[in-house]
Protein backbone atom coordinates (compact mmCIF):
# COMPACT_ATOMS: atom_id res chain seq x y z
CA UNK A 1 0.00 0.00 0.00
CA UNK A 2 1.60 3.15 -0.80
CA UNK A 3 2.44 5.59 2.00
CA UNK A 4 0.03 8.17 1.08
CA UNK A 5 -3.05 5.79 2.10
CA UNK A 6 -1.40 4.97 5.14
CA UNK A 7 -1.35 7.90 7.27
CA UNK A 8 -4.73 8.65 8.30
CA UNK A 9 -6.65 5.14 9.19
CA UNK A 10 -7.48 5.67 12.49
CA UNK A 11 -7.52 9.53 12.58
CA UNK A 12 -11.24 10.07 13.66
CA UNK A 13 -10.96 13.65 13.89
CA UNK A 14 -9.04 16.98 13.21
CA UNK A 15 -8.00 20.09 14.82
CA UNK A 16 -8.97 23.13 13.15
CA UNK A 17 -7.88 26.81 14.56
CA UNK A 18 -10.17 29.12 14.90
CA UNK A 19 -9.50 32.50 12.81
CA UNK A 20 -10.92 34.24 15.11
CA UNK A 21 -9.74 33.71 18.73
CA UNK A 22 -7.09 31.07 17.85
CA UNK A 23 -8.49 28.43 19.64
CA UNK A 24 -7.72 24.84 18.49
CA UNK A 25 -10.78 22.79 17.88
CA UNK A 26 -11.25 18.93 18.09
CA UNK A 27 -13.51 18.40 15.48
CA UNK A 28 -14.56 14.87 14.57
CA UNK A 29 -14.36 13.81 11.11
CA UNK A 30 -18.04 13.06 10.44
CA UNK A 31 -19.24 16.21 11.69
CA UNK A 32 -17.47 18.45 9.31
CA UNK A 33 -19.86 18.76 7.22
CA UNK A 34 -22.35 20.20 9.98
CA UNK A 35 -20.85 24.05 10.34
CA UNK A 36 -19.19 23.32 13.59
CA UNK A 37 -18.21 26.51 15.71
CA UNK A 38 -15.49 27.55 17.90
CA UNK A 39 -15.81 26.11 21.10
CA UNK A 40 -14.65 29.68 22.81
CA UNK A 41 -16.17 32.16 20.86
CA UNK A 42 -18.91 30.38 18.96
CA UNK A 43 -17.05 31.91 14.95
CA UNK A 44 -18.28 28.93 12.58
CA UNK A 45 -14.61 27.07 11.56
CA UNK A 46 -13.11 27.40 8.29
CA UNK A 47 -13.77 23.58 7.10
CA UNK A 48 -13.10 23.76 3.67
CA UNK A 49 -10.41 22.31 3.93
CA UNK A 50 -10.48 19.42 5.76
CA UNK A 51 -13.94 18.45 4.03
CA UNK A 52 -12.97 14.91 2.87
CA UNK A 53 -14.67 14.27 -0.73
CA UNK A 54 -14.91 11.45 -3.52
CA UNK A 55 -12.42 12.87 -6.07
CA UNK A 56 -14.14 13.51 -8.71
CA UNK A 57 -12.90 11.83 -11.47
CA UNK A 58 -13.39 10.84 -15.27
CA UNK A 59 -12.59 10.32 -18.61
CA UNK A 60 -9.24 12.34 -18.46
CA UNK A 61 -8.11 11.00 -15.04
CA UNK A 62 -9.34 7.75 -14.64
CA UNK A 63 -6.46 6.09 -14.90
CA UNK A 64 -4.03 8.72 -12.53
CA UNK A 65 -6.88 8.41 -10.10
CA UNK A 66 -8.10 4.69 -10.78
CA UNK A 67 -6.26 2.67 -11.86
CA UNK A 68 -2.89 3.65 -10.88
CA UNK A 69 -3.65 4.59 -7.45
CA UNK A 70 -2.24 1.02 -5.85
CA UNK A 71 -5.30 1.59 -2.89
CA UNK A 72 -8.69 0.17 -3.79
CA UNK A 73 -11.32 2.00 -5.52
CA UNK A 74 -14.70 2.86 -5.02
CA UNK A 75 -15.98 4.64 -8.09
CA UNK A 76 -19.79 5.80 -8.59
CA UNK A 77 -20.64 6.55 -12.01
CA UNK A 78 -23.88 8.70 -11.41
CA UNK A 79 -25.86 11.94 -12.92
CA UNK A 80 -26.90 14.45 -11.55
CA UNK A 81 -30.23 15.02 -13.01
CA UNK A 82 -30.58 11.31 -11.55
CA UNK A 83 -33.01 11.66 -9.08
CA UNK A 84 -31.59 8.09 -7.52
CA UNK A 85 -28.40 9.69 -7.49
CA UNK A 86 -29.35 12.28 -5.34
CA UNK A 87 -30.63 9.81 -2.69
CA UNK A 88 -26.89 7.93 -2.92
CA UNK A 89 -24.89 10.74 -3.15
CA UNK A 90 -24.75 11.94 0.57
CA UNK A 91 -23.98 8.16 1.50
CA UNK A 92 -20.92 7.95 -0.88
CA UNK A 93 -19.91 11.18 0.56
CA UNK A 94 -19.86 9.76 4.24
CA UNK A 95 -18.02 6.10 3.00
CA UNK A 96 -15.34 9.36 1.36
CA UNK A 97 -14.80 10.44 4.71
CA UNK A 98 -14.62 7.07 6.45
CA UNK A 99 -12.63 5.29 4.14
CA UNK A 100 -9.91 7.95 3.76
CA UNK A 101 -6.64 6.62 3.64
CA UNK A 102 -7.78 2.93 3.10
CA UNK A 103 -9.00 3.58 -0.25
CA UNK A 104 -9.98 5.78 -2.56
CA UNK A 105 -13.55 7.14 -3.09
CA UNK A 106 -14.01 9.04 -6.39
CA UNK A 107 -17.10 9.61 -8.29
CA UNK A 108 -17.32 9.89 -11.95
CA UNK A 109 -20.54 12.15 -14.17
CA UNK A 110 -21.38 9.99 -16.82
CA UNK A 111 -22.77 13.07 -18.61
CA UNK A 112 -19.68 15.17 -19.31
CA UNK A 113 -17.61 11.38 -19.04
CA UNK A 114 -18.98 9.62 -21.55
CA UNK A 115 -15.64 7.53 -22.63
CA UNK A 116 -14.72 5.76 -19.58
CA UNK A 117 -18.65 5.14 -18.76
CA UNK A 118 -18.63 3.58 -22.13
CA UNK A 119 -15.01 2.10 -21.61
CA UNK A 120 -16.98 0.04 -18.31
CA UNK A 121 -20.12 -0.95 -19.96
CA UNK A 122 -22.27 1.25 -17.59
CA UNK A 123 -25.88 0.54 -18.74
CA UNK A 124 -27.85 3.03 -16.18
CA UNK A 125 -26.97 4.96 -12.99
CA UNK A 126 -26.28 4.78 -10.03
CA UNK A 127 -23.36 2.06 -11.16
CA UNK A 128 -20.94 1.34 -8.51
CA UNK A 129 -17.59 -0.72 -9.36
CA UNK A 130 -15.04 -1.69 -7.03
CA UNK A 131 -11.60 -2.20 -7.77
CA UNK A 132 -8.34 -3.94 -6.92
CA UNK A 133 -5.22 -3.11 -7.76
CA UNK A 134 -6.74 -1.59 -11.05
CA UNK A 135 -8.61 -4.37 -11.93
CA UNK A 136 -12.63 -4.16 -12.11
CA UNK A 137 -13.79 -6.92 -9.54
CA UNK A 138 -17.46 -5.88 -8.92
CA UNK A 139 -20.44 -4.21 -9.96
CA UNK A 140 -23.33 -2.83 -8.33
CA UNK A 141 -25.97 -1.18 -9.52
CA UNK A 142 -28.38 0.94 -8.64
CA UNK A 143 -29.23 2.25 -4.82
CA UNK A 144 -27.43 0.39 -2.01
CA UNK A 145 -27.47 1.14 1.45
CA UNK A 146 -24.38 2.36 2.70
CA UNK A 147 -23.92 -0.97 4.95
CA UNK A 148 -24.38 -3.14 1.71
CA UNK A 149 -21.59 -1.12 -0.30
CA UNK A 150 -19.36 -0.88 2.69
CA UNK A 151 -19.55 -4.37 3.08
CA UNK A 152 -18.22 -5.03 -0.29
CA UNK A 153 -15.35 -2.24 -0.02
CA UNK A 154 -13.93 -3.44 3.23
CA UNK A 155 -14.08 -7.28 1.47
CA UNK A 156 -11.70 -5.73 -1.36
CA UNK A 157 -9.55 -3.95 1.45
CA UNK A 158 -9.35 -7.03 3.41
CA UNK A 159 -7.83 -8.46 0.01
CA UNK A 160 -5.41 -5.99 -0.55
ZN1 LIG B 1 -12.94 31.08 18.44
Amino acid sequence: MPMQFKKAMDQEAVIIECLRCGTKNRVPRLRIDDRPRCGKCRAPLAVEAFAVRPVETGDGTFARDVLASGAPALVYFYSPSCPYCRMLSPVIDEIAVKYEGSAVIARTDVTVNPLVAQQYGIQGVPSLLLFREGKLVKRMVGVLSGDEIERSLKGIIKLS
